[in-house]
């Protein structure tokens, strides 16, 4: 229901967590925080509201790191649990994801995984894109490519919002028939399904078109089609006036 990416000087978490606070209004049944410090993502995801998260944060505290992907979810495929809330993660633990939307094609998706040996830990339609990316993640080692392979892959509504262990200073999105903006700060960006998660940091604002997937760095954003054509010329820059 609301996502927030972070990539950039300050403390992932804290953004992200503030991000979230910023979309409580649309409403949610959990929320779920992703971190990526040192080499290795840590994740934490509780049902309920943003206090459960916040308290099963102080007892499993998470590193502040520079990249953090956050989530409020409002469930459609699984009830609202700790094991369904987002993110979710691949087997290894090394991608997280988070999704708004209904990905239609996901039983076909979850089949074809648990028969190539995926452990599916959960009852989301969302979950099929973490396994799918870490495979193809290990074939190429290029997160946006392989959100670009995976996108082709799904059917339905969603952004999605990636980040893997194995390339900390980035965080890649995507989106089909549901919304995705980025916010370009200085040393830092921001990926959201709203601009009110990132409006206290910056007004620059960009809008992803439909069928495009975004790479966040640091110092900048690239964006292309699903099939890896440029497409910077088709998003919209705009000043976000609040
Ligand atoms: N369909 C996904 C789920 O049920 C995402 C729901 C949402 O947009 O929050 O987990």
């Amino acid at each position: 229901c609301g996502i927030v990416g972070y990539v950039g000087s300050q403390s992932a978490l804290d953004v992200v967590l503030a991000g979230l606070k910023r979309l409580e209004y649309r409403g949610y049944d959990s929320a779920g925080v992703a971190v990526i410090a040192d080499g290795s993502l840590a994740a934490v995801k509780k049902a309920g509201k943003l206090a459960n998260l916040e308290k099963a944060l102080v007892d499993r505290p998470l590193p502040a790191g520079s990249t953090g992907i956050g989530h409020t979810r409002w469930a459609t495929h699984g009830g609202p649990t700790d094991a369904n809330a987002h993110p979710h993660l691949d087997n290894a633990g090394r991608v997280a994801i988070v999704h708004n939307g209904i990905i239609e094609n996901f039983a076909a998706l979850r089949a074809e995984l648990a028969d190539s040996g995926h452990e599916l830990a959960s009852e989301t339609d969302t979950e099929v894109v973490a396994h799918l990316l870490a495979d193809e993640f290990a074939v190429c080692a290029d997160l946006a490519s392989s959100m670009r392979a995976v996108c082709r892959r799904l059917e339905g509504a969603f952004t999605l919002v990636a980040a893997h262990a194995d390339v900390p200073d980035l965080v890649v999105g995507a989106r089909r028939n549901s919304p995705l903006v980025v916010g370009v700060g200085e040393d830092e960006a921001f990926l959201a399904s709203d601009v009110a998660a990132f409006i206290a940091h910056t007004r620059s604002a960009i809008e992803l078109g439909q069928d495009q997937v975004v790479e966040v760095r640091w110092d900048g954003v690239t964006v292309t089609d699903f099939e890896g054509r440029p497409a910077d010329d088709d998003v919209r820059h705009y000043h976000v006036d609040w």
